[in-house]
């Protein structure tokens, strides 16, 4: 086995960690093979490149694209160009749609009563916003305890503080990620449910499948491998770390087989 991370969130967008510390921890635990993949920006890459290359560990320039289709249909990106300004102008666009939603979560919060201001969040992230940095708020308030908390009762759907995802569909999160010359995978397909077809998005362009991810069970991870092989996606695997405090702390890599890993190492 060998162990790989390519799915790792830094304070960039909704981590907690500067990124030279997340690439510093990824490659103190033997990760073999790693990608920074923050939301809808490649701001953190520069830093965590440079501390990979300390450890010799290689790192691809990745990112994560949060779609509208649910907020579950995220599309990961591995070795886009990240000085390509067509994704930089693109990303930037999906950035705003972003401040735009949490401006109308935090309207809806104040609306029933949940005290919040657009300054409690301000300067939580440095670059991309999203629900986790209204969470962090709550959380400074002494409304919540911790980040699961302010999802449950306030950010999901059915909740007073929900609002639905604004991002680009799965089509054009493809695309954008395919035409910076990267490889577009599937996130986190064994917790997206019901309804998940896996053939539509590979007829969308879409080549890789997340079937290693820690949530997935032995018999998730085996069925998602061979959706991976009817529609010949790239298994790709990652621990989805977002850092301490962030009700997300998994990193260590992920194990996967040496053959998986040769694969991996090969179209990327
Ligand atoms: P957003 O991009 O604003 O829709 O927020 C989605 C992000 O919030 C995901 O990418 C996760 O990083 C994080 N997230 C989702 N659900 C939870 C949860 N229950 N607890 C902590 N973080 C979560
Ligand atoms: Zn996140
Ligand atoms: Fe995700
Ligand atoms: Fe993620």
């Amino acid at each position: 086995m060998r162990s790989i991370d390519l799915h790792t969130h830094s304070y960039y967008s909704d981590g907690t960690l500067r990124p030279s510390e997340v690439a510093r921890r990824a490659a103190a635990q033997g990760v073999e093979l790693y990608a920074l993949t923050d939301h809808d920006t490649l701001a953190g890459f520069e830093e965590a490149r440079a501390e990979a290359e300390k450890h010799k560990m290689p790192i691809l320039a990745g990112l994560e694209i949060n779609t509208s289709e649910s907020d579950l249909v995220h599309i990961l990106g591995y070795g886009v160009d990240p000085s390509s300004r067509e994704l930089l102008k693109t990303l930037e666009d999906f950035r705003s749609r972003r401040a735009k939603r949490l401006e109308m979560i935090l309207e809806r919060l104040r609306k029933s009563g949940v005290p919040i201001e657009k300054e409690d969040v301000d300067g939580v992230s440095r670059h991309s916003l999203g629900r986790p940095h209204v969470a962090d708020a709550l959380v400074k308030r002494g409304v919540v305890q911790n980040r699961q908390e302010a999802f449950q009762r306030y950010l999901v759907r059915g909740k007073p503080g929900y609002v639905e995802p604004m991002g680009p569909g799965p089509e054009e999160a493809i695309r954008v990620i395919a035409e910076a010359g990267g490889l577009p995978s599937l996130a986190h397909p064994g917790i997206i449910g019901n309804g998940l077809d896996v053939g539509r998005y590979a007829g969308l362009g879409l080549r890789g499948l997340e079937v290693y991810y820690p949530s997935h069970s032995g018999p998730t991870t085996q069925r998602l491998l061979g959706s991976a092989k009817k529609f010949s996606l790239l298994a790709t695997g990652g621990s989805d770390h977002h850092g301490p405090a962030s009700g997300r702390e998994d990193i260590g890599g992920i194990q996967v087989p040496d053959e998986v890993f040769d694969r991996i190492r090969e179209a990327l």
